[in-house]
């Protein structure tokens, strides 16, 4: 994608972690910040900081009205 071009997230090791390939957590679901564009880099850098960790955790999450 075009738009991250110009930057990336990384794990531990310095790898580059594509944003595309990391699956949305169930709790993302059910959060009405999904799908916000004025969240999505906070939600993003969120989901790749704990890529192959369970149980995923926010304290960003707000649910669903
Ligand atoms: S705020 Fe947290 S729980 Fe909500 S969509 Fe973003 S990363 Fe997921």
């Amino acid at each position: 994608m075009e738009k991250w071009k110009d930057w990336g997230f990384f794990d531990d090791d310095g790898t580059e972690i594509d944003p595309d390939l990391i699956a949305k957590p169930d709790l993302c679901v059910s959060c009405k910040k999904d799908d916000d564009p004025g969240e999505e880099i906070l939600c993003m850098m969120t989901r790749a900081d704990q890529v192959g960790e369970e149980p995923f955790r926010c304290e960003a999450f707000e649910p669903m009205p």
